[in-house]
């Protein structure tokens, strides 16, 4: 049996026009974007009778690659999903005229939540009016139902939104511990065993809150065709095989790194990692921090679970 999945996150390209600290994402290097025409495969080889709940389309700031991302909406359309999302920082909302209309070609190709970025990160760059204009054109165009302006902080600092007035509910959020972001919130001085998180990995579908480990109800497909679990943490390849096959085929028994981490959580991953060598400089800001960066001192020799070069920045290792 297949395990079921309710939604798809497609990684449209991980290029972005900003380059925020906490990223996930090595966002500057060879530009790849996902192909629609693997998107409708993967789609059509789904092993579930009902379409998939919801769709998200995010990057990179996807965006940037207007053709690409409506010819992606359209095969998100054919498959008939109730919910469809998209992440973006907002950077079309730099005149009125031009938000007005990058809102209503996303709402005729089926687009019903946008999550707008707007915090000290993303502002750095660019202006947080810009993002008040996008706003305020979700809302005038109707979706204001299913969208948010997303504020990421670090944890334990006031949110990082300067302005209140967005036509949209704001959604504090903090810093995954992941990519860029496994670099905020260290505490000092030098790993020892005692102060190593050792909780499991709750939930490797943070998006959806509390689900069963390891039996993810959502999957990331990036450009590269990686079906991930977590970010950099591949179980297939649609270049290889079907979506419907990865998933009817997918274990953690099926991978020596995978079953260490379902079984012993990140800190198996941990002690992997300083059996091969590594050897920590500092603390660890949590599981996920942990995770991430034994992950990025494991993954020359676990190529095939452990990429694409752009989840693992190296911004992120301290
Ligand atoms: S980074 Fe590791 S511990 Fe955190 S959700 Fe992903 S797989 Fe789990």
């Amino acid at each position: 049996m297949p395990f079921v999945i309710s939604g798809i996150t497609w990684i449209l390209s991980y290029r972005c026009n900003l380059n925020c600290a906490h990223c996930f994402f090595d966002v500057q290097g060879d530009l790849h974007i996902l192909d629609h025409v693997l998107a409708r495969e993967a789609l059509t080889s789904l092993e579930q009778s009902d379409p998939l709940a919801w769709q998200h389309v995010s990057g990179g700031e996807p965006l940037l690659f207007e053709a690409e991302l409506h010819r992606l909406l359209e095969v998100i359309q054919e498959h008939g999903s109730k919910t469809v999302g998209l992440a973006t920082n907002g950077f079309w909302g730099d005149s009125e005229q031009r938000a007005q209309q990058t809102v209503s070609q996303l709402r005729r190709r089926g687009v019903n939540g946008l999550c707008l970025s707007a915090d000290n990160y993303h502002q750095s760059t660019l202006p947080i009016d810009y993002v008040r204009t996008a706003a305020e054109q979700v809302a005038a165009q109707g979706l204001k139902k299913h969208s948010f302006v997303v504020c990421c902080q670090p944890e334990g600092e006031p949110p990082s939104c300067a302005v209140q007035d967005f036509a949209l509910p704001l959604a504090p959020v903090f810093v995954r511990k992941i990519g860029r972001g496994a670099a905020v919130g260290v505490p000092d001085g030098a790993s020892q065993t005692g102060n190593i998180p050792d909780a499991p990995c709750r939930n490797l579908c943070c998006c959806l809150g509390e689900t069963t480990p390891f039996e993810p109800q959502m999957v990331w497909i990036d450009p590269y065709g990686n079906v991930m679990i977590c970010y950099g943490l591949i179980i297939g390849n649609l270049y290889e095989s079907s979506l419907g096959e990865i998933l009817r085929n997918y274990s953690v028994n099926h991978s020596p790194l995978l079953k260490i981490l379902a079984e012993e959580g990140p800190i198996g991953l941990y002690r992997l990692a300083v059996n091969k060598g590594w050897q920590p400089k500092q603390g660890f800001a949590d599981e996920c921090a942990l995770c991430w960066q034994s992950r990025y001192f494991l993954r020359k020799g676990w190529i095939e679970n452990l990429g694409p070069d752009e989840c693992y920045p190296e911004e992120g290792v301290e």
